[in-house]
C-alpha cells in the first residue's frame, strides 16, 4: 500500500472492470498520476465475462447515444492496435460483422427502412460499413435457413474482442505505468481533505475519484448523492469449442448472441435476470443458452462445453451509461451502468471523463442522456422500466 503521507495522486479510480481500467489508461495518457483501486482483482466483475460482441444500435431513428456508439466503434480498432502495441498483448479484436435472422415479414419490412437509413447514417463510402439485406438461404453454411425464412441482415460494422485478453491488456499498461492496487475496497472519501477511506486499510489521498466499481458503484453513488439510480443484471455465457468456426460472423437471435473468438472457442449468452439470488452461472441456463444456440446454428451441436460464466451488469434505471461529476461534488465522478454495451464505448467514455477532469475538449461530446443530470433528481424515473 502506498504510505497516507505520500504525495496525492491526481486520480483514484474504484474498480477495475473495463470503465476502470480504460478511464485509467486515458489518465495516465494525460500526463495525471493514477492509482486504481480494486475490492478483488482485475476483471472481477462483469467485465471478466466471455462474449465480447461489439455491436452497433440499429441505424433507425437516430439520436446523440447511436452516433456516439457508431463513432465509438469506428474508433476501437485504432484504439485496441495501439494498446495491442503498448503492451505486446493481445486483445482478440476482430471485425466480424454480424448477421440477423429475419422471421417475419414484418421484421423484414423494417429491417429495409434500417438498411435504408444505414446509408445516410453509417455513410458507407466514407467508413466502409454496410447494413443490407440478404435473401432467404444467405450464408446457410452458418445460420440455419430454415431460422431465417425472410432472408437476414448482414451488417460488417460489427466487432467481437476477447474480454479478458482486453482486460489483462489495459491492466498491464496501468500496472507498468501507474498503480493498480488489487485486494482494496473504497468505502468512502473525504472531499475536503482528499482522503479516501479504504476498507480495513489505511486512507490514501487523491485529488479526484472516480467511482466505476460496476454495478456495486451505484452503493457508493447512493452514498454520496442520496439517490439510487441503478442496479444490477445477471447474465450468463459459455464457451464452446468452436474449431473451424474462428472466422463466421456474429449472430445475434431472439435477445441471443453466438459469438465465434479467434482462439477456437464460440461464446454464447447472454439472459437478463433481474431477480437472482445466487451470482454463479445456473446449470438450467446453460442447458437453454446451447439448446436455444443449436436451434439456429447446426455447426454448434456437439461441440464440448469450454466454460461456464455469469456476470452481473450495471444498468442505470434511465437505461444510459452515467458518466460525470456526481451532483453537489467537485471532486467524485460517477461512471457505470454500460449494461450491455461497455466494451464497444469505454475508451470514448474513458475520453470524456478525463476531459471532465482536465477541462479539455473530448473526441466525441457525451449523449446528454449519459450525463449525471439525466439521471438524478427530477429526472429519477421507477427504478422497474
Ligand atoms: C453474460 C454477460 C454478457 C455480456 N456481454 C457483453 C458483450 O458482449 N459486450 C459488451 O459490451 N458488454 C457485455 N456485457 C456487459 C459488460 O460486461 C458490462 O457492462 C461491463 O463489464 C461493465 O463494466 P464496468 O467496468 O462498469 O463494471 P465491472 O466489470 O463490474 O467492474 C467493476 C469492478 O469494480 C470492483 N469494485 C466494486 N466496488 C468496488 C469498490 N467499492 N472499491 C473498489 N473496487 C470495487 C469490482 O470488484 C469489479 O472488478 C455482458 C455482461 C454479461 C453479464
Amino acid at each position: 500500500m502506498p504510505s497516507t503521507s505520500a504525495a496525492p495522486f491526481d486520480i483514484a479510480i474504484a474498480g477495475a472492470g473495463i470503465f476502470g481500467l480504460s478511464i485509467a489508461r486515458r489518465a495516465i495518457q494525460q500526463g495525471l498520476r493514477t492509482v486504481v483501486l480494486e475490492a478483488g482483482h482485475f476483471g472481477a466483475g462483469a467485465s471478466g465475462g466471455l462474449l465480447g460482441a461489439l455491436m452497433p444500435h440499429m441505424p433507425a431513428r437516430w439520436n446523440p447515444k447511436k452516433e456516439f456508439q457508431f463513432q465509438a466503434l469506428l474508433s476501437l480498432e485504432d484504439h485496441v492496435r495501439q494498446l495491442e502495441a503498448d503492451t505486446g498483448l493481445s486483445c482478440g479484436y476482430t471485425r466480424c460483422g454480424r448477421i440477423l435472422p429475419l422471421t417475419t415479414q414484418d421484421k423484414l419490412d423494417h429491417h429495409l427502412e434500417r438498411a435504408e437509413e444505414s446509408k445516410t447514417r453509417w455513410r458507407p463510402e466514407e467508413t466502409g460499413f454496410s447494413y443490407v439485406v440478404e435473401p432467404a438461404g444467405s450464408r446457410s453454411d452458418w445460420l440455419d435457413s430454415a431460422a431465417a425464412p425472410y432472408g437476414i441482415v448482414y451488417e460488417t460494422l460489427a466487432a467481437r474482442a476477447s474480454p479478458r485478453l482486453y482486460l489483462s491488456a489495459l491492466a498491464a499498461f496501468v500496472r507498468r505505468e501507474a498503480t493498480l492496487l488489487e485486494g482494496v475496497k473504497v468505502v468512502g472519501y473525504d472531499e475536503t481533505l482528499g482522503r479516501i477511506a479504504l476498507d480495513g486499510q489505511s486512507d490514501l489521498t487523491a485529488r479526484h475519484l472516480v467511482l466505476s466499481g460496476g454495478f456495486a458503484a451505484f452503493d457508493l453513488i447512493e452514498q454520496f448523492v442520496g439517490e439510487r439510480i441503478g442496479r444490477g443484471e445477471k447474465g450468463q455465457a459459455l464457451l464452446l469449442d468452436g474449431a473451424g468456426l474462428e472466422d463466421k460472423p456474429a449472430i445475434y437471435c431472439e435477445g441471443l448472441y453466438v459469438v465465434p473468438h479467434g482462439n477456437g472457442t464460440v461464446a454464447v449468452g447472454s439472459t437478463a435476470d433481474r431477480d437472482f439470488t445466487d451470482a454463479a452461472p445456473s446449470p438450467a441456463r446453460t442447458a437453454e443458452l446451447i439448446a436455444r444456440a443449436q436451434s439456429f446454428c447446426p455447426s454448434l451441436e456437439g461441440r464440448e462445453v469450454l466454460t461456464e460464466w455469469a456476470g452481473i451488469r450495471p444498468r442505470c434505471n434511465r437505461r444510459d451509461p452515467v458518466v460525470g461529476k456526481l451532483p453537489g461534488s467537485d471532486k467524485v465522478y460517477a461512471a457505470t451502468g454500460g449494461y450491455k454495451i461497455s466494451f464497444g464505448i469505454a475508451h470514448l467514455i474513458a475520453d470524456c471523463l478525463i476531459c471532465d477532469v482536465t477541462g479539455e475538449k473530448p473526441q466525441h461530446p457525451l449523449p446528454q442522456t449519459f450525463q449525471p443530470g439525466h439521471h438524478f433528481g427530477d429526472n429519477l424515473l421507477r427504478s422497474d422500466q
